[in-house]
């Protein structure tokens, strides 16, 4: 079967935009690394799954929503590097599996289904001790795949860039690829993460307590953007299903509505403000992800053939 291909590619966007405001951007697209191991969410599971193999256990068991990509992407890559995967599911098991859900069970991931208020202790040492004891032995993944491990895989991002930049940009979920974007640079240039959830105030804590365990330093050359959520989590409004159509047209590069379509359209919106000073060479992360567009089929009226193939 096709492994992840790293390193990933990197290609110059343009835009009259970019020309008028004196900008150069990059992409680097982590979305090419492999159809369903993609992302930061392959960057994350690399060494996760080395560390598994290393110890002899050939279980992994994480824990995802029913649309999430890190269940879809340990799901395929449990079946690429043949381990057993069980994946817990927040919410009661639903009449009619979400697409995700079925791709994960097609690699042959046991799903198993845990009510939200027990999903929200579900990382508690007792609960996955006594998964153990129900399951067996296991490699435990945490939701999202944010681990100090998952920063080693994602830090290797920078050690690809071969070029001067100014601003490094990513989309954030629970906040592990900017820092490990953010050890990786060791204090060299600035990093703008976009939220695609509301306001957390945590959220830079998090990040730095990462970095901290990881590096056991402290960096500030990161900022979290909070402006470009569109109401939160898996919320989407007109302007940005319209922007993610209007990128891929002129770019042809696939964004979703989750997490890059934010990012981009959040960073296209900076540059609109003068944000950046003239000059600057941007290089945004396509973090992958595009198995999320299946579940928004709804949102792309007369767009499904196009989108979803
Ligand atoms: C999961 C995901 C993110 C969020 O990454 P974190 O490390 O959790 O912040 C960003 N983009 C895409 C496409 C993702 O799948």
């Amino acid at each position: 079967m096709l492994t992840p291909v790293t390193p990933s590619p990197v290609q110059q966007l343009r835009d009259p935009l970019f020309d008028e405001k004196e900008i150069t951007v990059y992409i680097k697209r982590d979305d090419l690394i492999h159809p369903h191991v993609q992302g930061n969410k392959w960057r994350k599971l690399k060494y996760n799954l080395f560390e598994a193999r290393l110890n002899g256990v050939n279980t992994l068991l994480t824990f995802g929503g029913p649309y999430s990509n890190h269940i879809y992407s340990t799901a395929a890559a449990a079946k690429m590097f043949h381990f057993r995967s069980i994946g817990i599911i927040r919410g009661d098991e639903p009449t009619n599996k979400s697409p995700t859900l079925k791709f994960a069970a097609s690699q042959g991931m046991e799903l198993y289904y845990m009510d939200k208020e027990s999903y929200r202790e579900r990382e508690d040492l007792m609960n996955i001790e006594s998964l153990r004891v129900q399951i067996g032995d296991f490699y435990h993944i945490p939701e999202g795949g944010t681990n100090l491990l998952a920063l080693e895989g994602v830090g290797e991002i920078i050690g690809e860039i071969d070029f001067p930049f100014d601003y490094l940009t990513t989309a954030i979920g629970t906040g592990g690829t900017l820092a490990g974007l953010t050890a990786g640079l060791q204090g060299e240039k600035k990093i703008i993460g976009f939220s695609s959830l509301k306001g957390e105030d945590t959220l830079t804590a998090k990040v730095n307590d990462l970095v901290f365990a990881y590096t056991g330093k402290n960096f500030q050359n990161f900022n979290i953007n909070f402006d470009y959520h569109f109401g939160g989590y898996a919320k989407v409004k007109p302007e940005l299903v319209e922007f993610i159509i209007s990128f891929r047209e002129k770019h042809d590069i696939k964004l979703e509505p989750v997490y890059t379509g934010k990012m981009m359209y959040g960073l296209y919106d900076l540059i609109k403000q003068d944000y950046f000073p003239k000059r600057a060479v941007i290089l945004a992360l396509h973090t992958g992800g595009l198995q999320g567009l299946c579940g928004f089929e709804n949102y792309f009226p007369g767009w499904s053939a196009e989108f979803f193939s």
